[in-house]
Formats: structure tokens, C-alpha cells, sequence
């Protein structure tokens, strides 16, 4: 990402990043701000300027360091070093709750984020696993700061608990050689590449990513497979078949067999409808009336007969390629 310009709190240069940032881009204007929360300027701004947003960096201190309780991948989501993403998929779910201020923020305060993340594992009677990276993409965040590098080699110092962030990126070969110890879990998110190239704009290709999950399970990190979100456009049973053929095919045996899958459906929401259709005039249109169905808070969910046809089509393929085990769960 190569930011236009920097929104920042100005007590984020007292901290050690914040001065790395700092002289990174003093190149760029720095336009100071009292909260990465309430920037009036960019609230005020219209949906159509969304993707003009994205090119903005936000650097701040993280005040809240509430951790919620998590049944899926991991123990508790963990607010970390960013939330916001460069990217811009047309379904991203950051958008539900920052709206069109999903740009970057970064936050400069890592030692205390970490420390508190070290000493909530440690207290635990049994091994923990954090999922850091739920309000941004970390691999993504790791291209400007290196915090990614700092977390993994600082974590896996401890004598217990576990790390975990999704990924659209293919940005890991900085990531090889730290000493992880093994308590750090990268999953890797995928999808047609059609459906990459028309929605999730911005991120790396499909071939590249699972380049990067065979690399980091080379490298001896556990690894996962997310194939999400399952988007149900034109063609999908085609396109999903295809995936997982292709899956299949490239993924190394050590990938394959180390791997659990998570599948998840897209949702979509008014918010995100309201921005893409100004935003991207042109862009494949996620909302159908026909396929969803809206469940309250503005939300569109897939319909229910048309979910549990993807859902057994799905399971189909996967069971064709790969033991049915290794799907973890299908939300
Ligand atoms: Fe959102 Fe992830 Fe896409 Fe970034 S890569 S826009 S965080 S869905």
C-alpha cells in the first residue's frame, strides 16, 4: 500500500512505531487529529469517496483491549495492532462496523497489546489460541509496519497458548525464517479467482496465496484453509468445483494433510450495498432479492433452500478431494 496522506494522534509519536511511521513517510502530509475514531472530515465525506478513503493511513493508540469470548478458530477475538484494511472486497464485513471509515488504522502501542496477550496465556491453566487479526488483514498491516515479524518471534518466546489470523495476502516470505515455535496458526482465505478478480478487490491471487500457505507450512507453521465467503454469483457450482480441484492439485501433502477447513457463507448488508452502489457503479451487485433475505440490523443472509443446496454441493466436492474431517464447520 503507498498512502496519499496520514491522519494521526500526535501522542502516537511518543511510542517507538509511531516514530518509525513517522520518518517512513515524511514524505507525505501529516494531518493531526484528536481521535482515530472521529475523524469529521472523513465521516463527512460521501460514499462515493470510499475507495479515494482507502488510500489514507490512520495512526493512533488502541484504548479499548476488551477480549471476546470466540467458538470457532480460537478461544477470543483480540483487538490488535490494526483494525480497517487497504483493500476494498465488496463484501468486507469491517464495513458493518466502521462503515466507509474502514481505511487503515494502525496502533502504536504494540507492547502493551502484546504483553497483555503473553500474560493472558501464561495465566491459563490450559494452552489458549487468540485470533489477532479479526479487524484487519495482518499480513497486509506486516508490508508498512513489521509488526507481524515483532508479534510472531515475541510470542513464540511463550511457553504457551497460540496466535491465529486470516489471510488474503500472499506477503509472507519476511514471515520464513522467524523463530515461531510453533505458536503461530496462519489460514489462508480463498476463492475463484473469478470471484477475486470482480469482489475482492485489492488482494493477492488465488495461485499466490495458496503459493504462500504451502510456503509458511513449509516453514513449520500450522496452517488453515478458509474457503470463504462463499459467494453464490452466476455459475458458482462451476466455480467452487473448480476450486477445489485446484486445491487439491497445488496444495503440497504436507499442506493437505496438516490443513482444517473452514467454510463460511457471505452475508451482505444495507450498508455495504449503499456504499458499493456508489462507490463501484459498475461492480458485480452482491444483493439479489431472489437469492437473500434480510434477518434483522439491515443484514442479507442466502436464503434457506439455497443455502442447504450449497451447503451439501460444497460438502460433495470437498469430500471428493479431501477426507470430510477436515472441515472444521460450515457457517
Ligand atoms: Fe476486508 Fe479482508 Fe478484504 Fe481487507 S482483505 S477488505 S479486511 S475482507
Amino acid at each position: 500500500m503507498q498512502p496519499d496522506k496520514i491522519f494521526y494522534e500526535p501522542s502516537a509519536l511518543n511510542y517507538e512505531l509511531g516514530k518509525i511511521l513517522r520518518n517512513q513517510y515524511k514524505d507525505l502530509p501529516w494531518i493531526p487529529i484528536e481521535s482515530h475514531n472521529n475523524i469529521p472530515e472523513l465521516r463527512n465525506s460521501s460514499n462515493s469517496e470510499f475507495a479515494q478513503m482507502k488510500r489514507h493511513l490512520i495512526i493512533g493508540v488502541r484504548k479499548t483491549h476488551r477480549y471476546v469470548p470466540n467458538y470457532k478458530s480460537s478461544d477470543f477475538l483480540v483487538p490488535y495492532t490494526s483494525s480497517g484494511c487497504s483493500a476494498m472486497c465488496l463484501y468486507c464485513y469491517l464495513v458493518c462496523h466502521y462503515n466507509k471509515c474502514s481505511y487503515l488504522r494502525l496502533f502504536v502501542n504494540r507492547e502493551q497489546m502484546l504483553d497483555k496477550l503473553m500474560k493472558t496465556a501464561n495465566k491459563s491453566d490450559g494452552d489458549l489460541t487468540f485470533e489477532i487479526g479479526s479487524n484487519s488483514d495482518l499480513v497486509l498491516e506486516n508490508t508498512i509496519t513489521s509488526n507481524l515479524e515483532w508479534t510472531i518471534e515475541n510470542f513464540g518466546k511463550n511457553e504457551k497458548g497460540f496466535i491465529t489470523f486470516p489471510t488474503k495476502f500472499d506477503n509472507v516470505d519476511s514471515l520464513l525464517n522467524l523463530n515461531h515455535r510453533g505458536r503461530t496458526i496462519i489460514r489462508v482465505s480463498v476463492n475463484p479467482q473469478e470471484i477475486i478478480n470482480k469482489i475482492e478487490l485489492g488482494t493477492s491471487s488465488l495461485r499466490n496465496r495458496i503459493n504462500a500457505l504451502n510456503k509458511m507450512c513449509e516453514a513449520g507453521y500450522k496452517v488453515g484453509l478458509l474457503i470463504a465467503p462463499i459467494v453464490l454469483i452466476d455459475n458458482w457450482k462451476r466455480l467452487y468445483a473448480e476450486l477445489i480441484t485446484t486445491l487439491a492439485n497445488e496444495l503440497s501433502e504436507k499442506t493437505k494433510k496438516e490443513i482444517l477447513i473452514e467454510v463460511i457463507f457471505m452475508t451482505y448488508s444495507y450498508v455495504q450495498r449503499a456504499i458499493n452502489n456508489e462507490a463501484f457503479p459498475n461492480a458485480t451487485e452482491l444483493y439479489d432479492q431472489k437469492l437473500m433475505t434480510g434477518r434483522g440490523m439491515g443484514k442479507y443472509f442466502y436464503r434457506t433452500p439455497l443455502r442447504a443446496d450449497a451447503e451439501s454441493f460444497l460438502k460433495d466436492e470437498i469430500g471428493k478431494q479431501f477426507d470430510l474431517s477436515k472441515i472444521m464447520y460450515i457457517v
